[in-house]
């Protein structure tokens, strides 16, 4: 017989909510974070323009990628602008990025007014490859931003390779993707530049804050002019050198980031100790198929792909949330290029610049959206999770799928 699912009227597997990173049960802010902040404000200056906490996180996040410099700014969508300005497209030139990711990777494309060129992603991993990235190259792309979706490293290596033979430039949004490995190196450090969010649901975060790596020194000192419209500090001049917002860091944030920064290993760790143990414990369910994981993978989020066999996308969702373990159909409602802002060019007045040119019709990058509307299960994911928690995940995900499975 199998047992009733909570959703129908029975007993949920789980009633005490899992750790969250919506609350402290799912974050490690603690002692450190608290002297961080009463340090900063006991000394008059929260401002990173004169202070010594922005550019002391700097070095140490620049030291721990091993890359040549870092920038501090106020999110990890300032950062992908940053990097985009450091690109410094022309108006219509081409970006190419995904169409499954957090917006703050589209966007800045945009608000420099270069074209998003949405290539398709792997129907597993939900990254962009090589292969489809070759094919969007046209002779007005002028870099790729490639995201690596729930922590998971997109090929980044080839990527690097294809970009140098085309002369462009190679940014990756590692936002859901600290410290995941790519050889001896991490992602951000294999593209020119790399980017990273401290927003609240990442693997660390000091509320909103951003920051990007790279080892060119011009790249690195535009991004910096550009979080601070374009004020040249260095030099004795008040004058403006180009057109850039206030993007900047404050001290606060950087002092909760750098206590933040000693734990960013171990929530690394921790995350992939209990994704391993899920993944083992439910590697025999016929039609789901848990994450590609060649020692590379840091789990942002949890990803299960469920085939069609193993039922509707959606009813999952709804199914294991009954069931106290929350979980989400599809990551995203619909692929980037759908959002009203982009498919329907709400812009800059009624002008639809810069895609005036440009459609972004149903069924551009077909395994996207089949992830989206069918395959892609997502289960938050925290480094406070104990081995019960998983076990109680793991038990929701079988009496589930004991339920759902057409026979
Ligand atoms: C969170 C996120 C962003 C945006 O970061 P914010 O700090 O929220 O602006 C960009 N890209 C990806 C992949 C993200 O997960």
């Amino acid at each position: 017989m199998i047992e009733q699912l909570a959703r129908d009227g029975g007993t949920p597997v789980r009633t005490d909510p899992l750790p969250s990173t919506m609350d402290a049960s799912g974050r490690r802010f603690g002692d450190d974070e608290v002297k961080a902040v009463e340090r900063v404000l006991r000394s008059g200056m929260l401002s990173g323009t004169w202070g010594t906490e922005v550019p002391a996180l700097e070095l140490e996040f620049a030291s721990l990628l091993g890359a040549g410099h870092a920038v501090a700014c106020s999110s990890g969508t300032a950062a992908l602008h940053l990097a985009v300005a450091a690109v410094d497209p022309d108006p219509g030139d081409e970006i190419i990025t995904t169409p499954i990711s957090d917006m703050g990777t589209v966007f800045p494309i945009m608000m420099q007014n270069a074209v998003p060129v949405f290539a398709d992603v792997d129907p597993i991993t939900g990254n962009l490859t090589p292969e489809t990235v070759a094919a969007a190259i046209t002779p007005r792309t002028k870099a790729v931003i490639v995201v690596h979706l729930f922590g998971k490293p997109a090929a980044v290596r080839e990527l690097r390779e294809l970009c140098d033979q085309r002369g462009i430039l190679l940014i990756e949004d590692c936002a859901q993707a600290y410290l995941a490995p790519v050889g001896d190196s991490y992602v951000g450090r294999i593209g020119h530049i790399g980017c990273f969010s401290l927003q609240q649901t990442k693997h660390i975060s000091a509320g909103d804050g951003g920051l990007t790596v790279t080892d060119n020194a011009e790249h690195a000192r535009r991004m910096r002019l550009f979080a601070d419209k374009g004020w040249p500090r260095d030099t004795d001049e008040r004058t403006y050198l180009f057109l850039a917002l206030n993007y900047r860091m404050t001290e606060l944030v950087a002092s909760v980031t750098r206590a933040q920064l000693t734990k960013l290993r171990s929530v690394v760790a921790d995350r992939r100790t209990t994704a391993a143990r899920l993944s083992s414990a439910i590697a025999d369910l016929a039609g789901l198929t848990t994450p590609p994981d060649g020692g590379d993978h840091v789990y942002w989020q949890y990803p299960l792909i469920v085939s069609e066999a193993a039922g509707d996308l959606r009813e999952w969702a709804a199914a294991l949330t009954a069931e106290g373990v929350p979980a989400n159909g599809g990551y995203l409602s619909s692929p980037l290029y759908a959002a009203p802002a982009v498919r329907d060019r709400i812009t800059y007045g009624r002008s639809g610049f810069p895609l005036q040119d440009v459609e972004y019709p149903p069924g551009l990058c077909p395994n996207a959206e089949e992830l989206i509307g069918r395959t892609l299960l997502v289960l938050p994911w925290n480094e406070n999770y104990t081995d019960s928690d998983v076990d109680d995940i793991a038990a929701a995900i079988r009496k589930v799928h004991r339920a759902l499975e057409p026979r």
